[in-house]
């Protein structure tokens, strides 16, 4: 059926076509987002001038990111930096990084944090894990079939492996622990290495795969591929523990003089705000975020990288600790669970590539420098809002940058 424009819209508005179907009837996805945000204006009597205004390839973003688009939305990106970080492999990376916020006051603070760690001759990062995670909940007749499908699974885990490892060029099945058992529900967690990709939709494709080969042995049913034991795009004490993505740790000892003159307070300070408020405040409240502000770092790197946005809620757990070092301020900032990527999901976006190319990280071999980078900026912001509650200017600055 060829149609042009108006018709097609005047079906969608009959009924005949679902908002859906409209790449059925376009010429391209472009012109299907186009007709789609008409649509959508006529029916809401609106008019969505900016969000129709964009320079990436929207028949791209249809293929792999996003369904029934009707143009892109705009959040401010800056920039702060550089920040200097002192890596495992003794190398040096100083980088400007990009963040997108609406949050005023979020870019300067952050900014004020890497000056600090620049002048303390830079942070210190270590990657102490590298893990996605899949986990499905498979049903027994009852909890003797429960524990030998459990036994059976760690007697045949390089079958299982093979199996997995067989749907991908990347992914390595490390390990499948721990495998939990609730009544006669087997809960496995498969834990593997995704090289530079965050890995959910590749870890996924391969623990199905597994769990065909799982199924086809055993006398056993998948109730479900994912239970919840993942823990996907949830604040959970097993990530916490365990970790998830990147769990990974960055540590600066700042001189005396440079939270005196940069920070206008005292180590004794911020290590007294860390005490009261990141430790036992957070205690208190029963959360796994023993931080100030993960999130507000993470979601905007995330938003300006292509990252899944949805995974800020795991990089808001973690740890940040603050102790007086004869004298100087050692902070550090512990993330045990930050899915990044480099290749793969939103990163393949224009303006994604572009912020990481700012970084030098777009692409395969990258993400490691990615991840330490990531967690500068959140050491960054922990470390300026820490100073800047210790020294009571939090308000002030909020009402001079943010209102
Ligand atoms: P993806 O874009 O689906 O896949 C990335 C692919 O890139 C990999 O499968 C890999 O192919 C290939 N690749 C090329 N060079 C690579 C390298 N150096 N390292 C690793 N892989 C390389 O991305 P994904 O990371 O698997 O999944 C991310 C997407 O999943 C995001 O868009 C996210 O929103 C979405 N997501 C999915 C789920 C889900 O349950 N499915 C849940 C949350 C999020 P090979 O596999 O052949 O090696």
């Amino acid at each position: 059926m060829d149609l042009n424009c108006n018709e097609i819209i005047e079906k969608l508005d009959s009924g005949e076509i679902k908002i859906h179907q409209i790449e059925k009837y376009a010429e391209n996805a472009n012109q299907a987002t186009d007709i789609r945000r008409k649509f959508i204006e006529n029916k809401t009597n609106t008019t969505l001038e900016h969000i129709g205004k964009y320079s990436i390839d929207m028949t791209e973003t249809a293929k792999k990111n996003i369904e029934n688009q009707i143009g892109t939305i705009q959040v401010p990106v800056g920039v702060v930096g550089p920040v200097k970080i002192n890596t495992e492999n003794d190398e040096v990376i100083e980088t400007y990084a990009p963040m997108a916020t609406t949050e005023g006051a979020l870019l300067a603070s952050v900014n004020r944090g890497c000056s600090v760690i620049r002048r303390s001759n830079g942070c210190s990062v270590a990657i102490l894990k590298n893990q996605m995670t899949r986990a499905p909940v498979i049903k027994t007749k009852n909890v003797h079939e429960a524990n030998k499908i459990k036994t059976w699974i760690e007697e045949h885990f390089n079958e299982i492996k093979e199996v997995a490892e067989s749907t991908t060029n990347h992914g390595k099945l490390i390990k499948i622990d721990p495998i939990v058992i609730v009544g006669r529900f087997v809960y496995p967690r498969f834990v593997y290495e995704t090289g530079d990709s965050m890995g959910m939709n590749m870890v996924t494709i391969a623990t199905q795969e597994a769990m065909n080969f799982i199924e086809n042995e055993n006398d056993i049913h998948m109730i479900a591929l994912s239970s919840n034991f993942c823990v996907d795009k949830k604040p959970s004490a097993l990530n916490m523990i365990e970790g998830r993505g990147k769990s990974i740790v960055a540590e600066v000892t700042v001189p005396k003089e440079v939270v005196e003159k940069t920070l206008k307070t005292t180590p004794e300070a911020v290590v007294e705000v860390n005490y009261a408020k990141n430790l036992i405040g957070s205690a208190i409240a029963g959360s796994y975020g023993y931080n100030a502000h993960f999130a507000n770092m993470v979601a905007a790197i995330f938003l300006a990288c292509g990252q899944d946005p949805a995974h800020v809620v795991e990089g808001s757990i973690g740890i940040t600790s603050a102790e007086n070092v004869d004298g100087d301020l050692y902070f550090s900032v512990t993330i045990p669970d930050l899915p990044v990527a480099t290749v793969g999901g939103g990163t393949r976006l224009e303006t994604a590539t572009e912020s990481l190319n700012i970084m030098n990280v777009k692409g395969s071999g990258n993400v490691n420098k990615f991840a330490s980078i990531v967690a500068s900026l959140v050491l960054a912001g922990e470390l300026s809002l820490a100073g800047a509650l210790a020294a009571g200017h939090l308000a002030r600055a909020h009402k001079e940058l943010g209102r």
